[in-house]
């Protein structure tokens, strides 16, 4: 049986997948290639997301691509801004010819003898699945899974007669004006949503069970902006770019290797915005050093000034139980909320739930040993595509393209058909591929 033939077969039109595309069709022109997406849209976690506020942590000159500068003077920009960035470089390079929507990869099966990929996709606006092959397959599919985020099982939970939300299905109509709030969570959902919401709301208040560190940054790069005046786009967009690189390298370095010099930084930090007789110790000085978790970043100080301005506070406990009005704590504590707002995380997802399979036998990623980052030992003709979680996202993302595409071009220049990287397991010590000790890795 005879099915469609890609060069690559890229899934998922997200930050990453878009930049996939511009890599592959810039340095390897010859290369057919498709992007199935499994949603009716473009930008992944970009679009997903619609909570109030939702926006970048990293600043925009790092985590924009470095082929289309941003220009728009926020560097730490909100989710729609970056959305349209992604939208309009698909658009504008004409990758998004290249996207099948509403595909879902489901299985992907390599055969040694046919040296391809089958693939089978869903076509998730007829419901057909339909099989195609390729010989080369790149997985731009994120880290988390979509339908669902991570929610504990909260005690009495059932008893709550307000609204109960997860960040990751905002209702679009949700009216919180003049309602008291509780959002539970200390990660950097919770730091964007708090400020967010207590600008119309009653109140909120983050419960958080510990701590998190929080890194008050400008949100207009002034530098940059400077540059833009004077200098061309693109050479404004790469200085400031590197600028970003070697302060976040700088950043992440100290906290490495001087963290009680870093905890003490970022408490000072804090202490500027705060009043003069809050607990910062109770809850902005986390057990943890810096970076053994992602720092999360509050622009223009914007959490701790609505602490200040008493329009949100910080409660740091454990829930003993919902009850009808709110939640009580193990400290006795009663919170009231008309809503509560569980931002508890993401559930991690490898490859997209891609079925990978060599020859009829399934392939466990789990147990396999990654090369460079982004290729799976001993499978054939497969990269994924994994950012940083310590920089911008795309710094690595974008590394992770480039390497494909000179894959690619050596295997083309050689006449080579197949390439997988070949390990001895037992000469090698495993460890995690992402080097944080949050809860949901
Ligand atoms: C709220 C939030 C804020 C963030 N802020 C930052 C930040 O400031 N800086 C930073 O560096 N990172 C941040 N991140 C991490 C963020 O996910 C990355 O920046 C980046 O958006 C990841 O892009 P991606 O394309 O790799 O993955 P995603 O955005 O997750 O896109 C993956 C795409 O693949 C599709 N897909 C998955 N599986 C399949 C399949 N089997 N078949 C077909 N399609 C499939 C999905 O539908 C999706 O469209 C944030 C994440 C969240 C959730």
């Amino acid at each position: 049986m005879s099915f469609e033939n890609f060069d690559v077969v890229i899934i998922g039109a997200g930050l990453s997948g878009i930049g996939a595309g511009y890599r592959l069709q810039t340095r390897c022109p010859g290369k057919r290639y498709v992007i199935f997406e499994a949603r009716p849209e473009v930008g992944g976690t970009w679009d997903l997301f619609r909570f109030p506020g939702v926006r970048s942590d990293s600043d925009m000159f790092t985590l924009a691509y470095p082929f289309r500068p941003w220009k728009e003077a926020k560097a730490i920009a909100d989710g729609p801004a970056i959305l349209n960035y992604v939208r309009e470089t698909a658009h504008e390079f004409g990758i998004d010819r290249h996207i099948r929507f509403q595909h879902r990869v489901h299985s992907a099966s390599w055969s040694s003898e046919d040296v391809r990929w089958l693939l089978e996709v869903k076509n998730g606006a007829n419901g057909e699945t339909v099989q195609c092959t390729c010989n080369f397959l790149y997985g731009c599919t994120g880290y988390y899974r979509y339908d669902a985020g991570y929610e504990p099982t909260f005690p009495g939970a059932e008893h709550f007669r307000g609204q109960f939300v997860h960040p990751q299905h905002w209702p679009e109509d949700l009216d919180y004006a003049g309602k008291r709030v509780v959002v539970i969570g200390s990660g950097a959902t919770a730091v964007t949503l708090v400020p967010a919401m207590s600008r119309t709301a009653a109140h909120v208040t983050m419960l958080q069970r510990s701590p998190s560190y929080i890194l008050s940054l400008p949100s207009q790069d002034a530098i940059a902006s400077l540059l833009h005046r004077f200098l061309p786009v693109s050479a404004a967009h790469r200085i400031a770019r590197w600028k970003n690189i070697l302060i976040g390298l700088g950043i992440y370095q100290l906290c490495r290797h001087a963290p009680r010099v870093a905890r003490r930084l970022l408490r000072q930090g804090a202490a500027k915005s705060l009043p003069h007789s809050y607990e910062i110790d109770k809850h902005f000085n986390p057990r943890y050093q810096p970076w053994d978790q992602r720092l999360c970043v509050a622009p223009d100080s914007d959490l701790f000034r609505s602490i200040s301005e008493g329009r949100a506070s910080v409660v740091t406990d454990q829930i003993d139980t919902f009850t009808e009005h709110g939640i009580r704590l193990q400290s006795g504590l009663q919170l009231e909320a008309d809503i509560i707002v569980s931002a508890t995380g993401l559930q991690m997802l490898a490859l997209g739930a891609v079925h990978l399979k060599i020859d009829g036998e399934p392939i466990d990623p789990g147990s396999t040993f990654v090369y460079k980052g982004v290729m799976l030992s001993n499978v054939p003709n497969f990269a994924f595509c994994v950012g940083y979680v310590n920089a911008s996202w795309t710094l690595r993302a974008d590394l992770a393209s480039t390497f494909v595409c000179r894959l690619l071009n050596h295997m083309d220049r050689q006449r080579y058909r197949t390439c997988r990287p070949v390990c001895d397991a037992a000469s090698l010590k495993a460890k995690p591929l992402l080097n944080l000790t949050s809860g949901y890795v």
